[in-house]
């Protein structure tokens, strides 16, 4: 038994893979990006443009436009006109036709979408293609089914739109987001401005190309850059209907704050903390996967990341052994190779913001374990870290993190793992693991989070709603839910 749990080690310490880079040949990015307004690329009023580079080499990717007042006035007017002349207007199949479109075109070009994902935001090309840009065009699908059926969806409550929703997303999800916002946003008959990240610009301007190939009216999606201050001028435009925001929970509070005593309805889906919970009974290598998926696979770069681990006791010792094992395994590098597990971490600023948590575990006393594995000397890298021994009251246990850094706590009985796993300000997600289906009804119940996973971690759907409890926000998307917030009744 003892050789053959060496020979596995060995194996999986020892063995290297080849290089296996995606290409970027067929990627054609432009220096400079002007704004998307009413369906043609403009100038900035601003006359400002920032970079935006790739964080794995630190390289200028393009120029982006810094839209200002004048330049977020023109982009809501132009949604307002398009609004009020056109897409209110038109008949439910019709505005159906374009949003399939939209998905279609999005299916053809997901390759391009991925690369530029992984170049520009630093993610693993396996995370982007297989995930990222396969659920946005799937959310186009699902809502371009729902837009001429309404009335189906919410009988007997004449459901109307809005008008124009303003919505501002991360970098995390950049062309997923974008897809969660617009396509709800489109199948109930709403025109949109959205403004990606200052980090992450790039597949939403492509998206932009994408949407003005697919004859979509003009001024029904426009799509401008910029930085918070842009996003302020969105939020507070008096010809916003719906604030859609998707970021964190300082910002999302500042969101509210501004629109409080307006007519503006808003959603906000804010940070997490989840905790993923393993019980005795669990499948434990299952399990370890799990925790490796939740966390490690995406850079820690998700809401719902499962970012606490609660093991139970006496399991405690066989479940971090395992962990620690196949953290040696985990391949930190370049985002675009397919056998990248961990890519670049998003910025500068965000790496910064992982290093100082990581310094504040250690000097809570917390003990780390990270993984020997070699990162690249340039770009934002960090190794996937472990943290044994924490309590409640540690920051790196109740502050979000945002990066590939697990909090590990031991518990012993149902009562005291709920208790915990509530006692935060966020309830984003969860996860579970048991082999008990009494025991998984009994969590889900308590687990004061929107989405809780069982013996599995981080899976979507389009039909499946999300959002958040108490500091995570409010407002669910996805599913015949992420309808509501852009209907009145
Ligand atoms: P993160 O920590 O994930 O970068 P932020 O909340 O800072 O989250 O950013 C999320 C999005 O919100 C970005 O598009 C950013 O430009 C935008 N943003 C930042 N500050 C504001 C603000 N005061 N009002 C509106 N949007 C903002």
């Amino acid at each position: 038994m003892k050789k053959e749990e060496n020979i596995t080690n060995e194996f999986f310490t020892d063995w290297k893979y080849a290089p296996a880079p995606e290409s970027t040949d067929h990627i054609k990015l432009k220096k400079q990006y002007d704004l998307f307004i009413n369906g043609k690329f403009v100038k900035p009023n601003s006359k400002k443009y920032f970079a935006t580079i790739n964080p794995a080499t630190e390289e200028k990717l393009a120029e982006v436009a810094e839209a200002n007042e004048k330049d977020v006035d023109l982009a809501v007017t132009s949604a307002k006109n398009a609004y009020d002349k056109v897409w209110k207007k038109m008949p439910v199949k019709e505005r159906s036709k374009y949003i399939f479109r939209i998905a279609r075109l999005m299916q053809e070009r997901a390759r391009e979408f991925a690369v530029i994902e992984s170049m520009n935001g630093g993610k693993s090309i396996r995370e982007s293609r297989d995930a990222d840009i396969p659920l946005a065009a799937n959310h186009f699908f699902y809502y371009a089914g729902w837009a001429d059926k309404l009335d189906y969806a919410f009988p007997n409550k004449k459901p109307q739109s809005l008008g124009v929703a303003a919505q501002i997303i991360p970098w995390n999800f950049p062309l997923l987001m974008a897809a969660w916002k617009i396509a709800p946003a489109l199948a109930t008959g709403n025109t949109v401005v959205l403004k990606p990240a200052e980090t992450t610009p790039l597949t939403a301007l492509k998206l932009a190309e994408l949407i003005r190939d697919s004859g979509l009216p003009d001024g029904v999606v426009n799509i401008i850059t910029g930085f918070g201050k842009t996003g302020a001028a969105m939020v507070n435009h008096p010809k916003v209907n719906k604030v859609a925001f998707t970021g964190s929970t300082d910002v999302g509070k500042l969101i509210q704050k501004s629109i409080a005593g307006t007519n503006k309805k808003v959603t906000l889906e804010l940070g997490g903390k989840a905790a993923n919970i393993i019980f005795d009974d669990a499948p434990i290598d299952q399990a370890v996967e799990g925790i490796v998926n939740g966390i490690f696979f995406n850079q820690g770069h998700v809401c719902c990341a499962g970012s606490r681990l609660f093991v139970q006791e006496n399991v405690a010792d066989i479940v971090i052994s395992k962990l620690k094992q196949r953290l040696e395994t985990l391949i930190v590098g370049d985002p675009l190779d397919k056998n990248t597990d961990i890519g670049a971490i998003n910025s500068k600023e965000q790496l910064n913001k992982i290093n100082e948590y990581i310094k504040i575990g250690v000097d809570e006393g917390a003990e780390m374990y990270q993984s020997k594995c070699a990162i690249p000397s340039k770009g934002f890298f960090c190794r996937p870290t472990l943290f044994l021994h924490t309590s409640q009251s540690h920051r790196i246990v109740q502050e979000e993190i945002f990066g590939p850094v697990l909090a590990i706590q031991t518990f012993r009985t149902i009562e005291e793992v709920i208790e915990k796993a509530n006692n935060i300000p966020y309830g984003l997600s969860a996860g579970v693991w048991t082999d008990k289906g009494s025991k998984i009804f009994n969590l889900t119940s308590k687990l004061r989070a929107g989405v809780v996973w069982a013996n599995t971690y981080n899976k979507f759907d389009p039909a499946s709603p999300f959002g958040g409890y108490k500091e995570s926000g409010f407002g669910r998307e996805g599913g015949l839910h992420g309808l509501m917030p852009y209907l009145s009744f």
